[in-house]
């Protein structure tokens, strides 16, 4: 077993806690107030300087909402909900990170966060039936429950460049951006990756770089985002339906506001299908992407029209011809990697300080002093922007020793890819909760949407446990096996689990990872539906002891 106890600690004097949430993002912060509210002691385990998780990692230029803004927001707080003011429809991180910063002063979050502290193992004392919590410096705690609040895009992918000492300019990722302002005015500027992050990226240094290489390996279906400021009218028609706008993400596919129509692309006539493409093209939001007809996702045929439809688009919006089809996806269908959205991404190349450059037909080779070499040409670069993804999903729990019963590793169990049961709990890790976990709805959602759900069905589970003076909670084998068998079998219904991303494992820098599904893809009113199910017949796949 894992030695956890603090150096110069015995055991007694090591904290211990109702509960440890590791993560301030969003759900963290959210369980953190509900645990208080049914009365635990709880802390919170962060590794960053403060609250917002991903909008506090990814300060990224360009970075911004592609939810609607007040469909994104906590619902759980009427006062939040009334005094906070979105500036756009589609607000930029900035904003984001100060409405979770003034989230956390409103609740008085910070006074149980622990920040700059970083969680490296966590491991079950089955005698104690507790978790034992040990921190990057040093410091260990000691809680009868474990929450994890981790993030589905928390660890950053990097590619192993070689050269990288050599090179004289600067080199960021995405998601570990400097705090402080990074100009691109009048530089040579590359990007390397064209997720939504990269095109995010992209359309904002295209503003003022002198010289802009975007780096492609995969080129994606981009849809354009329709952002614009609130006017007063947008404001008060917000504050005035927030219960319609949860009702709608409630009931819909994603948790957005936009949901697929009970009608298929194959039952319309070309006319009908093109006018309507037309018009959620020319929409704000996802509604091209979720809101189409019901099976563009899912049926090869209706993917392959919608597919020839958003080629049409690239091809009528970028100039050059062969750079347009250099930008046209050929590996795989419109919608079946999520989709970035743009404001004037494919103009962009229309610029003549812009170029771009197919890193699959031309592999890198190796940073110089100057620049980056790629199939024999060297780009000279002042910086370099990694926009190239993450460790999704279980990258955040591979980087914890987690060590349940027996000091069996989560890692091990997860070798061929997660187990779990809701995507929420695991079998041999007692009283461990998972937020946005993997195999769970959240993971393919409008995220604040899923992390309510989750954190509200786990703070039941434990107001139960209370209630019921049980101690120890752990998922049943056969139920875990039940609903990995389920997420395997809807995700087969998708063409999303037939195409490489990062919801089936595949990212570039990650050799290791096995290509398997990790999100839950039978929409979030399936996945709550389960969820309360379970919890209506007594948490039905769970055992529980005193
Ligand atoms: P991503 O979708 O995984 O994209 C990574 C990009 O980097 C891909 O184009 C990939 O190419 C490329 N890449 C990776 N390693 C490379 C290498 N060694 N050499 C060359 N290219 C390389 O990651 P992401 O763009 O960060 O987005 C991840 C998710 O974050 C999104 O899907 C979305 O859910 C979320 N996100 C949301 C927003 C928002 O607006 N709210 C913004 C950004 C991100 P391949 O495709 O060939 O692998």
């Amino acid at each position: 077993m894992t030695n956890t106890s603090e150096p110069g600690k015995s055991e007694s004097q090591i904290p211990t806690y109702d509960v440890v949430i590791i993560g301030a993002g969003i759900s963290g912060m959210y369980q953190l107030h509900k645990a208080r509210e049914i009365g635990l002691k709880a802390i919170v385990f962060e590794a960053g300087g403060d609250v917002g998780g991903t909008w506090y990692w990814n300060r990224y230029p360009g970075a911004r909402f592609d939810s609607e803004s007040y469909s994104y927001g906590y619902s759980f707080s009427k006062q939040v909900l009334e005094e906070w003011e979105w500036s756009e429809h589609f607000s930029a991180q900035e904003e984001t990170l100060r409405y979770l910063q003034y989230v956390a002063d409103k609740f008085d979050l910070r006074r149980d966060i622990q920040f700059n502290s970083r969680v490296t193992i966590v491991n079950w004392v089955e005698e104690a039936c507790q978790w034992r919590v040990q921190l990057d410096n040093g410091k260990s705690a000691s809680a009868q429950f474990l929450i994890t609040a981790v993030g589905p895009l928390s660890v950053p992918a990097e590619p192993e460049l070689e050269g990288i000492e050599v090179f004289r300019g600067e080199v960021h990722h995405s998601a570990r951006w400097p705090h402080e302002a990074v100009s691109f005015s009048g530089k040579k500027v590359g990007v390397l990756g064209t997720g939504a992050t990269g095109i995010q990226v992209i359309q904002e240094v295209a503003k003022t770089a002198a010289h802009l290489v975007v780096f492609q390996r995969t080129a994606n279906f981009a849809a354009p985002l329709g952002n614009r400021p609130m006017t007063p009218e947008d404001q008060h028609y917000v504050k005035t339906h927030y219960d319609d706008i949860f009702k709608k993400c409630r009931d819909s596919y994603g948790s957005f506001l936009h949901d697929r129509i009970d009608c298929s692309a194959l039952d319309v006539s070309q006319r009908e299908r093109e006018a309507f493409w037309e018009k959620l093209y020319n929409e704000p939001g996802f509604g091209i992407w979720l809101g189409n007809y019901n099976d563009v996702l899912v049926d090869p045929e209706a993917n392959r029209l919608i597919t020839n439809f958003m080629v049409k688009k690239i091809r009528e919006r970028v100039h050059d011809p062969e750079v347009a089809e250099m930008l046209i996806p050929t590996s795989h269908g419109f919608g079946s990697r999520r989709v970035p959205l743009e404001t004037g991404y494919y103009e962009v190349f229309n610029q003549d300080n812009v170029e771009l450059v197919d890193v699959k037909a031309n592999p890198i080779e190796r940073l110089t002093e100057a620049g980056l070499r790629v199939g024999g040409i060297e780009y000279p670069l002042d910086i370099l922007v990694l926009a190239t993804g993450f460790d999704a999903i279980t990258g955040a729990f591979n980087k914890i020793d987690i060590r349940g019963i027996g000091g069996q590793t989560l890692a091990r169990k997860w070798q061929n890819g997660p187990q779990t049961y809701l995507g929420l709990q695991v079998a041999g890790f007692p009283n461990m909760f998972m937020l946005v976990g993997p195999h769970n709805a959240a993971t393919f959602c409008n995220i604040p949407r899923c992390i309510e759900q989750n954190v509200d069905w786990v703070t039941d589970l434990l107001s139960f446990m209370k209630e019921h003076r049980f101690r120890r909670s752990e998922t049943k084998p056969e139920a875990e096996r039940e609903w990995t068998e389920h997420v395997y079998e809807v995700a087969d219904l998708t063409l999303m689990s037939k195409t490489a991303s990062w919801f089936t494992g595949h990212n570039p820098n990650l050799k290791d990872k096995p290509h398997t599904f990790y999100a839950y893809a039978g929409g979030a009113p399936l996945y709550r539906q389960k969820c309360d199910e379970c919890a209506s017949n007594g948490y039905e796949g769970i055992a529980f002891s005193e």
